[in-house]
């Protein structure tokens, strides 16, 4: 069963066109690399797959639902039911504790605060950060707050993770740190989609898609196990 549908999905914006028709089927279960040059169109395409903007033409379904025919109090919904996010900015809130910024991964379901702080421990424990839940951002390493981020991004247990350059800020050993964690996550189920420019990284993933000038070039499997 497929997770994400992109049928023929252009975005423009004032003057620029950034996807020009784009065909894009992600299953569950996936772990694909986004990869290709800078201004290409990637963190809009990762838009687009993530209901956060709505696409100027074509049709995004996630989860079995069409986009356009949600409004945006659905289209939150949506998203908080079923995606996660983790960008190059770890968008914590600075003298939040790290359960704390992991709890607000859950605001949005009505959870009472006991049970959020509760499923923010296991989540920091699952990223190996349960001896550093009170800590607050300034007092982690840019490879632990990244890794607070990928809590708070699974804390609610999303089918699918979507990460845009999640190692751009760290150095290669965090980087690495951070991507063997999604790879863990992939592996216990969550479809992930990673969007970066390092070919390590896209040498890694079961599946790489390449896009340039607003439009998928290439999609192919890198490895025979690709899952
Ligand atoms: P990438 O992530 O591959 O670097 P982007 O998706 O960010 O590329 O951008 C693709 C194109 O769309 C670029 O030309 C960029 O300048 C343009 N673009 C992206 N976001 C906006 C926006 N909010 N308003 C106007 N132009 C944008
Ligand atoms: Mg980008």
């Amino acid at each position: 069963m497929n997770i994400v549908e992109l049928a023929g999905v252009t975005k423009e914006y004032p003057g620029v066109v950034a996807l020009r028709g784009v065909d894009l089927v992600i299953a569950r279960g996936e772990m694909a690399a986004i990869v290709g040059p800078s201004g290409s169109g990637k963190s809009t395409l990762l838009h687009m797959i993530g209901t956060l903007d709505r696409p100027t033409g074509g049709s995004v379904t996630v989860a079995g639902h069409e986009v356009s025919g949600l409004g945006d109090r659905e289209l939150s919904a949506l998203r908080a039911r079923h995606i996660g996010f983790v960008f190059q900015q770890f968008h914590l809130a600075a003298g939040v504790s790290a359960l704390d910024n992991v709890a607000d991964g859950l605001l949005y379901g009505g959870t009472g605060l006991r049970e959020r702080r509760e499923r923010a421990r296991a989540a920091l424990e699952r990223v190996g950060l349960g001896e550093r839940t009170g800590h607050r951002p300034h007092e982690l390493s840019g490879g632990e707050q990244q890794r607070v981020a990928v809590a708070r991004a699974v804390v609610g247990e999303p089918d699918l993770l979507l990460a845009d350059e999640p190692t751009g800020n760290l150095d290669s050993g965090a980087g690495a740190g951070v991507l063997a964690l999604l790879d863990e996550l992939n592996r216990a189920g969550t479809t992930v989609a990673i969007i970066t420019h390092d070919p390590e990284v896209a040498a890694r993933a079961p599946r790489r898609v390449l896009v340039r000038d607003g439009q998928i070039v290439a999609d192919g499997r890198t490895r025979e196990d690709g899952r």
